[in-house]
């Protein structure tokens, strides 16, 4: 049996993994249009102040240890650009120009997405940068000398926020441009106000409702053009969204979302026999919102890849799907959500109650307690949990977590209220902050 996998990260190596451990002999490919394998983009942001030494550090496994160890066939340099759906025939080109063709039995898309560029004016100009790819960052820090004082980020979400973060521990300037009214758009409104005043307490220039429309500079980028003027700058990053890296799919009948990700079923299989697609190429179904989505993070991309990789092997291994949970730092502030918020509650005509809530994230009377901001979002008929988020500088990954294993198990408030959860001054209150939220009903 011959396993073809395009992509050489999370998903396609966490699938080849499984498949190596499922099916003796398995003969398996896998393409990878860089030369790297099975990295940590996460940990990217936090190469450029040097909290993370190098960009070594981030490499899981490297694709010498994919050949010898485990015998996977795994390339670099080989970049596909066509699927022959009725052959099983994947073809492309190598980084050296000469064409490639292989045949498969079954075959995983785990192609990722790639960082989309928002204008098209000046976007050649070099200073410019995008944060993706291992040799994508080392072009950055050997552009971060000290003759650069001002850099610009474009988008509030994850991506910018660490980066806003770890480049001002770089001794710069930052500037953080946002189209809309708000960063960190996974939070409503009043939760995103805590991440607006931390902004401005570590000196970053905000500028929301702020939309770029090129760049200009000789040969480097010098000025960005925005709806509120211009702007002098000597970097610009942006972190403004991704599209799912499908492209090459079109004249295939393999379907896609709007969005070009690759629409799978609970085994991770397309539309198309002996194709199955993970990872940040495809769709993950929502469990709360209960709806195929588009939520790309690698957490999921490992969990698809891996249950890919067991349903190629001929295992039966569905993948529930995803509450919708992430969590990111923001200098002295973790932003945590799960589920739903109220927008997207109201969005999708639930019929929803939300409670505010602010509690301490140990008992109140413990050297160093710290308050962290909760808000919840049930369904107003059974109050079961469609959503937590929460901000606060300590403990939110602890309720965060909690929240998310509710949702999973669709549990309602007074359910959190029975939960038997670990209590000490120096960790908790008697009754932690979360089933504190949870009494906010005034019914329980
Ligand atoms: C800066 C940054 C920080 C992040 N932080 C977090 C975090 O804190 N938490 C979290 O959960 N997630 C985070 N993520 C997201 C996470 O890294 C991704 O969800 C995950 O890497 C997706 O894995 P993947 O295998 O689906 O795709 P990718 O990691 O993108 O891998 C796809 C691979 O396919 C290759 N490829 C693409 N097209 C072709 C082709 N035609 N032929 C051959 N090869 C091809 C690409 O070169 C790439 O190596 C972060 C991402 C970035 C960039």
């Amino acid at each position: 049996m011959k396993f073809v996998i395009i992509g050489g990260d999370a998903a396609g190596m966490s699938a080849a993994m499984e498949i190596y451990r499922n099916v003796p002999g398995a003969e398996i490919t896998s393409l990878e249009r860089g030369f790297i394998y099975s990295y940590g983009q996460c940990g990217l942001p936090y190469v450029v102040d040097g909290r993370i030494s190098s960009t070594k550090r981030l490499i899981a496994r490297d694709v010498e240890t994919f050949r010898d160890k485990y015998g996977i066939d795994a390339r670099v340099g080989h970049e596909v650009e066509r699927i022959d759906v009725e052959n099983q025939l994947v073809t492309g080109t190598q980084f050296s120009g000469e064409p490639f063709e292989i045949a498969y039995d079954k075959l995983l898309i785990a192609t990722g997405a790639d960082p989309i560029m928002p204008v098209k004016k000046g976007a050649e100009l070099a200073g410019i940068h995008k944060i993706k790819t291992i040799p994508g960052l080392e072009d950055l820090l050997a552009d971060l000398s000290p003759t650069i004082e001002q850099v610009t980020i474009l988008g509030g979400g994850y991506i910018g926020l660490e980066m806003a973060e770890t480049i001002h521990a770089c001794n710069k300037k930052v500037r953080l441009i946002q189209r809309g009214s708000q960063v960190a758009n996974i939070l409503d409104e009043e939760l995103a106000k805590h991440v607006h005043d931390e902004a401005k307490k570590q000196g970053i220039e905000l500028l929301l409702n702020t939309h770029v429309e090129g760049f200009e500079g000789s040969s480097r980028v010098e000025r960005i053009i925005t709806n509120n003027g211009v702007l002098e700058t000597d970097l610009v990053i942006v972190a403004a969204g991704i599209k799912p890296n499908t492209q090459f799919l079109d004249g295939t009948n393999i379907a896609l979302a709007k969005n070009g990700a690759i629409v799978v079923n609970r085994h991770l299989e397309t539309s198309v026999e002996n194709i199955y697609a993970a990872g940040d190429c495809a769709t993950h179904f929502h469990i709360v919102k209960e709806r195929l989505d588009y939520i790309p993070l690698g957490t999921t991309a490992n969990k698809q890849g891996r249950l890919a990789g067991l349903n190629m092997s001929g295992k039966f291994a569905p993948f529930r799907g995803i509450v919708g949970t992430s969590i990111m730092k923001f200098f002295d502030l973790t932003i945590a959500t799960t589920g739903i918020n109220e927008n997207t509650a109201k969005k999708l005509g639930f019929d929803y109650e939300a409670y505010k809530f602010s509690a301490r994230h140990i008992a109140g009377y413990y050297p160093g307690a710290q308050r962290m901001y909760i808000k919840i979002v049930v369904q107003k008929r059974d109050q079961q949990l469609l959503g937590a988020q929460i901000v606060g500088p300590a403990g939110v990954d602890k309720r965060i977590d909690v929240f998310a294993t509710a949702l999973y198990n669709k549990m309602t408030l007074p359910d959190l209220l029975d939960l038997d959860l670990a209590y000490a001054p120096p960790f908790n209150g008697v009754w932690d902050p979360l089933q504190q939220a949870a009494r906010m009903n005034g019914r329980i």
